[in-house]
């Protein structure tokens, strides 16, 4: 057998670890009995054990010093690019480092969620400052250009500097800070309460999810959805990919938009080509393309009156009596409410990316050594009162309100600002090149811009880096002014400003 051969055999494998990996982690979070935790635990990680020392073998080392020298096609060269970088920084990092910092983020993580509760900051910094500690030896380890924060950059993101990121967010926050303070100076403001405060039964609200998705075209011989606390989505294969929702009894929103926020995540899983089954370039591109595709579901899409003016009559036959006397126009306004609040997940589409940079530029600080941990909270509270205007009472409602640094993850929360970005720019594109694809969302035809996104972006897989999809699809790099058009356009009519 040849090298390339045996490097496709071998790496099929370690996907057939991880996706069997995958699904114990969806059961952890959606049928597992509360006992079964101590042993999953064991369970998930003497697969992730396994896969790690296949990966990390000699034999694997072997393979990609042969592979690196030999002419291979796009798709091979592509596949070979992906098991090298997981091979190189799985082999760089010493294990040493790998298990503490296991052991730390075991320990931070019950410790978050006491101090959060009992707003004390300081009962969570020192495990934070061992965290960071850890992770700068991680970006030592792993090498860097410029910023060590760049090594964090490139685990979410492929070649994603911060000098990009400089610059898109500085242009995206000089153009986002005006509007929101617009807005919220304006007289208009939509009535949003009877979206939280009446009864819409829950067998009805999933009823609803479902009519959507399969609108969208998601596969439910290939796929399933089911109710998770946090919602998410595992694809295991193209073939098998796991949605979750979670459904509230006085809340009309949170099921339908987590559906369509996780069915652009599934779309993208189910669309990616069969060959690629199997391989280091199934599955998407990078997590802020990941989530281009669920924020262009859940925002272009599902905040849109094309869309409403179809399902709107729908979903008024399914809760006659809490949506009595409502308009689709009083509907759409409501769902598009802006609301400078404290906390990210709850953020509305204007505010939530500077719920993000402000996360940016604190973790970087923190990385590059320029912030100490004790400063956090007044940094923090400083920028949320020059970005959108309020000040957090509490740490709680402030630096304590997200999981992810206990994880001991940095450089994620950029991602999920590059997604909205994305969104914008890629839905633009498919406007330009779908016929009359607005008319056919208004006829709830959702599936030409489900295909355009399979033909374009899924099919694809991961053979591209996020750079080079852009450029492809688009015609260019990401650029921030896309987003912020839409916005203007979208909220200046909303709430009467210019
Ligand atoms: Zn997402």
């Amino acid at each position: 057998m040849d090298a390339l051969a045996q490097l496709k055999e071998l790496t099929a494998e370690i996907i057939d670890l991880r996706a069997a990996q995958g699904l114990l982690g969806w059961d952890l979070e959606t049928y597992m009995p509360p006992e079964g935790a101590e042993t999953r635990a064991h369970q998930r990680s003497t697969l992730a054990k396994l896969s790690h020392q296949m990966l990390t073998s000699e034999t694997m080392g072997n393979l990609l010093k042969t592979l690196r020298k030999q002419k291979l096609d796009r798709i091979d060269q592509a596949l070979v690019r992906e098991v090298a970088k997981e091979y190189d920084r799985e082999t760089k990092i010493p294990v040493k480092l790998v298990q503490e910092m296991t052991e730390v983020t075991a320990k931070a993580h019950p410790i978050w969620v006491s101090a959060r509760k009992d707003n004390k900051f300081s009962n969570f910094a020192p495990v934070l400052e061992k965290i960071i500690d850890l992770n700068r030896q991680t970006t030592k380890v792993i090498g860097y250009q410029d910023s060590p924060y760049n090594a964090l950059l490139d685990l979410y993101e492929p070649t994603l500097t911060v000098k990009q990121t400089d610059t898109l967010f500085s242009a995206l926050k000089k153009d986002l800070v005006p509007l929101v303070k617009a807005i919220q100076e304006s007289p208009k403001k939509p009535d949003a309460g009877f979206l939280r405060n009446k009864t819409y039964p829950e067998d009805k609200q999933w009823e609803f999810t479902i009519t959507v998705l399969e609108a969208m075209g998601f596969d439910f011989a290939r796929g399933r959805q089911d109710k998770a606390a946090h919602p998410f989505t595992m694809g295991m294969s193209s073939r098998d990919v796991r949605l979750t929702t979670r459904v509230f009894k006085t809340d009309i929103v949170s099921a339908l938009f987590s559906s369509l926020h996780e069915g652009g995540h599934g779309l993208y899983e189910q669309g990616v080509d069969p060959a690629l089954a199997r391989t280091f370039l199934d599955g998407g591109v990078s997590l802020g393309i990941h989530e281009s595709q669920s924020r262009l579901w859940e925002n272009l899409v599902g905040r849109s009156k094309a869309f409403w003016t179809y399902f709107y009559p729908k979903l008024k036959k399914l809760f006659p009596k809490p949506l009595d006397g409502i308009t689709m126009q009083q509907f759409y306004k409501a769902i598009n409410t802006v609301e400078p609040s404290f906390i990210r997940v709850e953020a509305d589409e204007v505010t939530y990316n500077l719920h993000i940079m402000l996360r940016y530029e604190i973790e970087k600080a923190l990385i590059e050594g320029d912030l100490k941990v004790k400063d956090i909270p007044a940094v923090w509270n400083k920028n949320m009162k020059s970005y959108l205007g309020i000040t957090p009472p509490s740490d709680t409602l402030g630096c304590l309100q997200d999981v992810h640094w206990s994880h001991g993850s940095f450089g994620y929360f950029p991602t999920y600002t590059l997604g909205n970005l994305h969104s914008v720019q890629f839905f633009n594109t498919a406007k330009k090149q779908v016929k009359s694809l607005e008319d056919q969302i208004a006829k709830g035809k959702l599936l030409p811009l489900k295909n355009w996104l399979n033909q374009e972006i899924h099919h694809h897989g991961h053979v591209e880096l996020p750079d080079e999809l852009s450029r492809r699809v688009t015609g260019e790099p990401l650029n921030s002014r896309y987003f912020v058009e839409y916005l203007w356009a979208k909220y200046g009519e909303i709430y009467g400003i210019k």
